[in-house]
């Protein structure tokens, strides 16, 4: 693979910050944007600029056409043979309000129980918390190991005949943990329990099979796989999505409407009221044109090197305690460092041109779980190096000098 080539292919990766090469180390909240998805968005500004599904002029009929093509290159590039089980949302949290509020408030009754696990993001807890306050429902939460691994034992002691919905997190974004999707879902499968996976760092990292895995439902981003922000999508089993009523009501998901009655359309439209983020959802499609233009096995392969890297070095630096040691990582390292507060890390890193995040990474419960307040979080994109690596090191080893 030539990186050189691949990084000038993202222009954002190529300046200085506080007179600092820039070295981008946040992938895991967002991801620079290929010039590919800038040019597509860009196109439909110039030359495409009008609403899609209404018009019936030239200019709607070409937006329609180059934004109901990403339904097919989403499905295909998370193994779905059937585009219209793609339904465009904002992001990942999006999609999850969506399942909790629909799938979740027509099928799941008083009573029933709702797995999620003590690694999720919180846009992976709060809708459940709210569902389950409206519907009384209980939320069991698979517990985290001491490697910040899911306790598999845990979980197939909970699930049971209670159990309504298994909703988890593919691969974490706070510690970078893989988990074996596979696993739970074929434990859910013998208590035939529909699975949901927040794929929100899956998507850019791993491979994704949805049909091989056999879940039910699958959210993914565009703004953590090179896309832009705001466009994401909701994958969901035909029979699944066809047995949920609307989420939000307006035009464009109805078959017809009195002041008596509305009819509504089938999924996906069904689930896309009002006008869509066009430009996104272009966007988010040019991203996956992108990744399927160059060897994305071999720039994967690339960045879980420079990840495992990452991982090697920081543990052999004095002071520097990995936070989560999963056998299987992807793109994403966190860390605490002696007693100083990581957003002190974060703001020096800063000037030397090393961008992380510090915080809880809307993981409180996790971070509760792993006894810190917050951590340092290197993440990865397929562009990062070795050489950003030895960077931040030496970053680390000057916030040590200054502060420790
Ligand atoms: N889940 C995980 C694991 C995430 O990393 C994120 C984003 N930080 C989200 C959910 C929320 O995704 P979105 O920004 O698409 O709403």
């Amino acid at each position: 693979m030539n990186l050189q080539k691949l990084r000038s292919d993202f222009p954002g990766l190529h300046q200085d910050v506080h007179g600092k090469t820039l070295v981008y180390l946040d992938n895991a909240a967002t991801m620079q944007k290929p010039r590919a998805v800038l040019d597509a968005m860009e196109k439909y500004f110039v030359e495409d600029c009008a609403n899609v599904h209404r018009g019936v002029h030239l200019l709607s009929e070409r937006a329609t056409k180059s934004f109901e093509a990403v339904r097919g290159k989403i499905a295909k590039f998370i193994g779905s043979k059937d585009a219209n089980e793609v339904v465009f949302t904002k992001g990942v949290t999006d999609a999850i309000n969506l399942v909790a509020h629909s799938f979740g408030r027509k099928h799941l009754e008083k009573g029933q129980e709702i797995i999620i696990s003590g690694m999720e993001h919180h846009s992976n807890i709060v809708p459940w918390q709210i569902l389950a306050e409206e519907k009384g429902l209980t939320l069991k939460v698979v517990p985290v190991t001491d490697r910040g691994e899911l306790d598999l034992e845990a979980y197939a002691k909970m699930i049971g005949p209670k159990t309504g919905l298994v909703s988890m997190v593919w691969v974490s974004n706070a510690l970078g943990t893989v988990n074996p999707v596979k696993q739970i879902v074929d434990l859910a499968k013998a208590h035939d329990v529909p699975v949901m996976f927040d794929g929100a760092q899956a998507l850019p990292h791993v491979p994704i099979d949805v049909e091989a895995i056999g879940c039910d439902f699958f959210a993914g981003s565009g703004h953590k796989c090179y896309g832009p922000t705001g466009a994401g999508f909701l994958w969901g089993k035909k029979k699944r999505l066809e047995s949920m009523p609307p989420y939000q009501g307006g035009g464009d998901m109805i078959v017809s409407v009195t002041f008596e009655k509305s009819t509504y359309r089938e999924p996906p439209a069904r689930f896309e009221a009002g006008t869509p983020n066009i430009a996104g959802i272009i966007g988010l499609g040019a991203a996956i044109d992108y990744l399927g233009s160059i060897d994305l096995a071999a720039a994967r392969a690339h960045e879980d090197d420079v990840t495992r890297y990452c991982a090697e070095q920081l543990s052999q630096t004095a002071g520097i305690k990995l936070v989560g040691t999963p056998t299987q990582r992807a793109g994403a390292v966190s860390f605490v460092m002696d007693d100083i507060h990581p957003h002190d890390i974060g703001t020096i890193l800063d000037r030397e041109g090393v961008a992380i995040r510090t915080g809880h990474h809307c993981a409180q419960p996790l971070m509760a779980r792993m006894h810190v307040p917050a951590t340092a979080r290197a993440s990865f994109g397929i562009y990062n190096t070795r050489e950003e690596v030895d960077v931040l090191v030496g970053g680390l080893k000057k916030v040590r000098e200054l502060m420790g």
